[in-house]
């Protein structure tokens, strides 16, 4: 999987800034930021329908991840949602389909239509997203929930719950954890601390925090960006290499976690 990939929330909602949106995830794709997140909750599908547009033609050079409902996740209502999905993404298979975030109906239900949407090949395949250590060990429990790929999780200097067990969990099992709102929505941008020391490595706010997510093997970053300069920042992120010192300056700012925290949703 990418390490460095592309967040759709809030793109599709205005026509007006669709041709920028889309923009936006061409020059990302050119940029080799190769990685599309999206959900089918996204402007009611049209997010999903902005990525087709952006994707087209490079279907190859995308791994292209989207969510599914909760209320979607029975095995009737499963291969129905992603049917709509693969329509709406004008593609015959989705890389990556996480359930976006733990309903009503039981895991057991939700891995056994995973599987079977698997091995229909239109999807490679399936992850869980805002899953908390206690619902993944529910989940491995399950027959076929070890094949869980990747937990999709609220991740950023300002948000490090997940430091203190479940990054060592999946670490430990192999699931790889893909950091959502990495900018905490764009508060980081104008973070003034984070700029003070971004300033003096010659980076922004927003690159610093993205590198900072990056620093860990086995996490993604996802951030959002529908203007082509914040996409060209933002793939410039992958080249910055933190030192000890400018990493304990951070945690001086942003304590790591000494405790267990509920994981944080947005
Ligand atoms: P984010 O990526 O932390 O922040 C997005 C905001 O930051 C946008 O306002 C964007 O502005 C701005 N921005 C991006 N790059 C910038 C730069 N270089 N300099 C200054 N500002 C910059 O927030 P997010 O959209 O919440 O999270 C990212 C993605 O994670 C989502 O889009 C979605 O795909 C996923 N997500 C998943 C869940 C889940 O439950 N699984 C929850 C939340 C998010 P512009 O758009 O104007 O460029």
């Amino acid at each position: 999987m990418p390490r460095l990939g592309m967040g759709t929330w809030h793109m599709g909602e205005s026509a007006a800034q669709r041709a920028t949106e889309v923009a936006a995830l061409r020059e990302g794709i050119e940029l080799g930021m190769r990685l599309i997140d999206t959900a089918e909750m996204y402007a009611d599908g049209r997010a999903e329908e902005v990525v087709a547009e952006a994707i087209k033609g490079r279907r190859d050079d995308v791994f292209l991840v989207t969510k599914f409902y909760p209320h979607h996740a029975s095995r009737k209502e499963l291969v129905a949602a992603c049917e709509r999905s693969l329509e709406r993404l004008g593609v015959d298979g989705i890389d990556l389909y996480l359930l976006h975030w733990r309903g009503r109906v039981p895991l057991e239900e939700t891995v056994e239509a995973l599987e079977r949407l698997v091995e229909t090949g239109k999807v490679e395949r399936w992850g869980v997203s805002n899953f908390d250590v206690e619902d993944l060990e529910e989940l491995v429990r399950i027959a076929g929930g070890g094949n869980v790929f990747a937990d999709q999780v609220l991740y950023n200097p300002a948000r490090r719950g997940i430091e203190y067990d479940l990054l060592p969990w999946c670490r430990k099992r192999g699931v790889d954890v893909m950091a959502y709102s990495p900018l905490d929505e764009g508060a980081l941008a104008a973070d003034r601390r984070l700029a003070g020391i971004a300033s003096r490595l010659g980076v922004t706010a927003s690159q610093l925090a993205i590198a900072w997510v990056l620093r860990q093997e086995g996490v993604c970053a996802i951030p959002k960006a529908s203007r082509a300069e914040h996409v060209r920042a933002n793939a410039k992120a992958r080249e910055i290499r933190l030192d000890e010192a400018t990493l304990r300056e951070i945690d001086r700012i942003f304590p790591p976690p000494s405790r267990k925290q509920r994981l944080e949703i947005i």
